[in-house]
C-alpha cells in the first residue's frame, strides 16, 4: 500500500476555519476544535463554533439581503450562479484535494465525479430559473387568475459530512436561484470546503449576507438556525436520529417549511435472470463507493437463492482485492473512515453482526497492514456479512460504512417483503432481465427512488427524496421550487365585472 502523501496540498488550507458573515470572514472568538485528516488521525485545521450572536448577525444579514436579492431578475441571479460555477470549475482540483483530505474520500472520487457535480448544480439552476412558468385559470369572461412563484425567504441549509461541497452546492444553487437568501451550516467533522462556497460567492457577485456560512456544531449551531425565528425553511440532510431532533425542536410559532433528505437502508436485489456480472459489478460500486459511507449505498443486497452462493463467493472476492489505501492515491478504492468515532460504530456492527449469527465472509476489522503514516488513520476493511437476514442490526440499522449484508430470497413476493420491512425508505436497485416484474417492483417497493438495472445514476431535473424514515420533500429540479417558493395566486379583473354595491 502506498504512504499517504499529503504533501503536495493546494495552499488552500485554512488552518483557522471560521464562519461568513455579511460578506466576510468573522474573527475568530469562542469554543474550538480540532478537524482532524482521517488518513493520518492529525489535526489539520482549527474550527472556531459560531456564538448564539454568530449565528442571530447571519440570520439578521440573510434577512437584510433578502429585500433587494428577492427582487433581482431571474437572469440576474443565474449570471452570478453561472459565474460561480466557472470558479469552482476552475478551483475543482483545489477543492477536491481539500474534501479528500477532510472527509478521506478518495481523491479519484470527488475528481471524477463529485466536484464537478457541485459546479453542475449552479449551472442546472441557473438555466431552470430562467424557464420559470406559472399556470392561469380564467374565470368566465370576468377574471384571469395567474400563478407566481415566490421565494420562501431565508433559507437555513444543513449538511453532513460525506459529501459536503456537493450537498451544499445542492440546496445553496436552487436557494439562491429562486431569490431566497441562505445561511449554509456544514459538517463540523468536514468544514473545509464549505468555508469556501461563500468566498466564491462572492467572488461570484453575490451581494453581502445573500450567503451566509455559519460554523459550528449540530447541538449549538444548527438547533440556534432551527429555532431561530426569522428563519423560513430548513433544508437539511443528515441521519435520520437528528432529522427527528429538528422536526421536533422547529418551533411551531414560526412555522418552518422543512426538507429532510434522511438516512437510508437500500436493497439491491439481485433475481436469478438478471445479467449476473453486471449486477455484481453494481453491487460492489454501489456498496462501497465514498467507503460506503452514502445514504444511497446498496447495504441490504439480496440474491436469489439459485444464484445466491456463487453471488455471495463473488462478491466477497471483489471486496477483497479492493484497494484499500491513501486518499490521495489515484488508484485507492477505499479511503479511510471520517473519523474516530465513526469507526468504533462501524466495528461495534460488526461485532453485532457476528453476535447476531450472520456469517463473517471478509474484513470485520481494520485492514491487517497500513502503511506508517496511516497507522493513526480511520480505516476499516470492506467488510462482507452472508446468510443476514431482517432480525438482524447490521440490517435494520444504517451503519454508515464499507459493511455489506447478503440475504438470501425466492420469487418476487418474498424479495419485496423482505426489501420493505425496513423503517428506511430512501432508495432501492433492482436486477432483472424480466422488465415487466422489474416493473412490478418499482411500483411496490416503499422508497422515495429506484435504479433498475443500472447503479445510482442522477439526473438534476429527477426528484431525489425518500419515504418512512428516510424523510420528506423533494429537491432536484422543478421539485425544489416545492422547497424554496411559495406559489402566489393573482386574481386579475377583465373588465368592468358587477361589484356589489353595499
Ligand atoms: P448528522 O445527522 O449527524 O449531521 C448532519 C448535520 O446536522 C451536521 O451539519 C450536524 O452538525 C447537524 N446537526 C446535528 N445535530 C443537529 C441539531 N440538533 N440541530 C441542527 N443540526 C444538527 O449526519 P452525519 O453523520 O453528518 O451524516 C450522515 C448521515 O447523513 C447518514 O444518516 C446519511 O444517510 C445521511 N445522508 C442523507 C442523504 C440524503 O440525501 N438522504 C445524503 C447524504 C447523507
Amino acid at each position: 500500500m502506498a504512504t499517504c502523501e499529503h504533501s503536495n496540498l493546494p495552499g488552500g488550507i485554512r488552518r483557522e476555519i471560521t464562519s461568513w458573515i455579511g460578506g466576510r470572514r468573522v474573527d475568530p472568538s469562542g469554543a474550538t476544535f480540532d478537524v482532524v485528516d482521517p488518513a493520518t488521525g492529525a489535526k489539520i485545521s482549527r474550527l472556531h463554533v459560531a456564538t448564539k450572536d454568530d449565528v442571530d448577525s447571519a440570520v439578521a444579514s440573510s434577512k437584510a439581503a433578502f429585500a433587494e436579492w428577492s427582487r433581482t431578475t431571474p437572469s440576474q441571479r443565474a449570471a452570478v450562479l453561472r459565474e460561480m460555477a466557472s470558479i469552482i470549475d476552475r478551483r475543482s482540483e483545489e477543492i477536491s484535494r481539500l474534501e479528500a483530505l477532510d472527509t478521506g474520500t478518495p481523491i479519484a472520487q470527488l475528481r471524477g465525479k463529485v466536484i464537478p457535480r457541485a459546479a453542475d448544480n449552479f449551472r442546472y439552476f441557473a438555466e431552470t430559473v430562467l424557464q420559470l412558468e406559472g399556470r392561469t385559470y380564467p374565470l368566465g369572461n370576468t377574471h384571469l387568475n395567474y400563478t407566481l412563484r415566490k421565494p420562501v425567504g431565508v433559507a437555513a441549509l444543513i449538511t453532513p459530512w460525506n459529501m459536503p461541497f456537493m450537498l451544499g452546492s445542492w440546496k445553496v444553487a436552487p436557494a439562491l436561484a429562486y431569490g431566497c437568501t441562505a445561511i449554509l451550516k456544514p459538517p463540523e467533522l468536514a468544514p473545509l470546503t464549505s468555508a469556501i462556497m461563500a468566498e466564491i460567492g462572492t467572488e461570484a457577485g453575490l451581494p453581502a449576507g445573500v450567503l451566509n456560512v455559519v460554523q459550528g456544531d449540530g447541538p449549538k449551531v444548527g438547533n440556534a438556525l432551527v429555532e431561530h425565528p426569522n428563519v423560513d425553511v430548513i433544508s437539511f440532510t443528515g441521519s435520520t436520529q437528528t432529522g427527528r431532533t429538528i422536526v421536533s425542536n422547529s418551533p411551531t410559532t414560526s412555522l418552518k417549511r422543512l426538507s429532510m433528505e434522511l438516512g437510508g437502508k437500500a436493497p439491491l436485489i439481485v433475481f436469478e435472470d438478471a445479467d449476473y456480472e453486471r449486477a455484481l459489478d453494481a453491487a460492489v460500486f454501489g456498496m462501497f463507493l465514498g467507503n460506503g459511507q452514502r445514504c444511497n449505498a446498496s447495504t441490504r443486497i439480496m440474491a436469489e437463492r439459485s444464484i445466491y452462493r456463487r453471488f455471495v463467493d463473488d462478491f466477497a472476492r471483489r471486496a477483497e482485492a479492493l484497494k484499500v489505501g491513501c486518499t490521495f492515491d489515484e488508484t485507492t478504492r477505499i479511503g479511510p473512515l471520517i473519523s474516530a468515532n465513526h469507526l468504533s460504530k462501524v466495528q461495534d456492527y460488526a461485532e453485532a453482526g457476528l453476535a447476531d449469527g450472520a456469517r463473517l465472509v471478509t474484513g470485520g476489522g481494520p485492514p491487517e497492514q497500513l502503511p506508517d503514516r496511516n497507522a493513526s488513520g480511520f480505516y476499516f476493511a470492506p467488510t462482507v456479512f452472508a446468510d443476514a437476514d431482517n432480525s438482524m442490526r447490521i440490517v435494520r440499522e444504517e451503519i454508515f460504512g464499507p459493511v455489506a449484508c447478503i440475504l438470501p430470497f425466492s420469487g418476487e413476493e418474498e424479495a419485496l417483503s423482505l426489501a420493505n420491512d425496513s423503517d428506511y425508505g430512501l432508495s432501492a436497485f433492482v436486477w432483472t432481465g424480466d422488465l415487466e416484474k422489474g416493473h412490478r417492483m418499482a411500483g411496490n417497493l416503499e422508497v422515495g427512488m429506484v435504479w433498475l438495472n443500472t447503479q445510482i445514476a442522477r439526473h438534476l431535473p429527477a426528484p431525489f427524496g425518500g419515504a418512512k424514515q428516510s424523510g420528506f420533500g423533494r429537491e432536484g429540479g422543478e421539485y425544489s421550487l416545492e422547497t424554496y417558493t411559495n406559489v402566489r395566486n393573482v386574481c386579475l379583473s377583465l373588465g368592468n365585472h358587477t361589484i356589489p354595491r353595499w
